[in-house]
């Protein structure tokens, strides 16, 4: 009997599954939103080592915030306001090609017209809707290099969560709710912070989870928290804002 692919997953999960001992339930408490990108190379448990239950997710194509867009929206709202998530990461990545397809077809957007980045679709097709802001900002950017408009697009994204009403209602309330902006090299595997965290407006606290002492790597390949800095990883301490 051969295997297709679904059935490849399944039974790669009955192995994986077997690796742990039985669990009544798992609560749902993560301590993060993640909003990255489709891209099946850039899975976000896998790529940080995080068991499940730490990762509250949202991906589409281009890791992109569209504010009119009720699915991220409501998957923000359930985090922040549900689930009590204090960091929430949007998250690109290198060789992305959503980021890729956007910048190919910024030179053929004309000024007032919305931008058909797949000309083989129907400009009002799914696939162009989506992509139009992305190529939007691509064109406003001439002659920008793959990589800074990747992070170009990150910082973007990071801005358009930050105007969402969730986040300025949770700033308003006091909660430090921080917003940053990662990047995953493929290549190297390595996840970078760009740096351009944002937090509550008054907040002043620093703080930064860089140490691979903090942590260490279960024979699952899980990370698992040392109890020194298991304290460190509770709401709401962030850097100020920087932009
Ligand atoms: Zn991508």
């Amino acid at each position: 009997m051969s295997l297709n692919p679904v059935h490849m997953l399944i039974a790669q999960n009955a192995v994986w599954a077997a690796s742990f001992e039985p669990q009544d339930s798992v609560a749902e408490t993560p301590k993060v939103l993640w909003i990255g990108c489709s891209d099946s190379r850039v899975p976000e448990s896998v790529i940080t080592a995080s068991e499940p239950g730490v990762i509250f997710v949202h991906r589409n194509i281009g890791n992109q915030v569209h504010l009119d867009d009720n699915n991220m929206l409501a998957v923000l709202a359930f985090a922040i306001e549900h689930l009590n998530v204090d960091y929430v990461v949007v998250c690109g990545h290198s060789d992305c090609g959503a980021v890729q397809a956007s910048l190919d077809a910024s030179p053929s957007v004309v000024p007032g017209e919305t931008p058909v980045t797949f000309p083989n679709e129907a400009s009002d097709a799914p696939l162009n809707v989506w992509h139009a802001p992305l190529t939007t900002l691509a064109a406003s950017m001439p002659n920008v290099t793959l990589d800074d408009f990747t992070k170009a697009n990150i910082q973007e994204q990071v801005n358009q969560l930050c105007s969402t009403d969730v986040i300025q209602n949770v700033w308003a309330s006091g909660r430090n709710v921080c917003v940053y902006g990662l990047i995953y090299d493929l290549a190297s595997r390595r996840l970078t912070d760009l740096e351009i965290t944002r937090s509550a407006p008054k907040a002043t606290s620093t703080s930064s989870l860089t140490s691979s002492s903090a942590f260490t790597l279960s024979p699952n390949g899980y990370a698992k928290i040392s109890a020194d800095w298991r304290h460190t990883l509770a709401p709401a301490r962030g850097p100020s804002v920087k932009s």
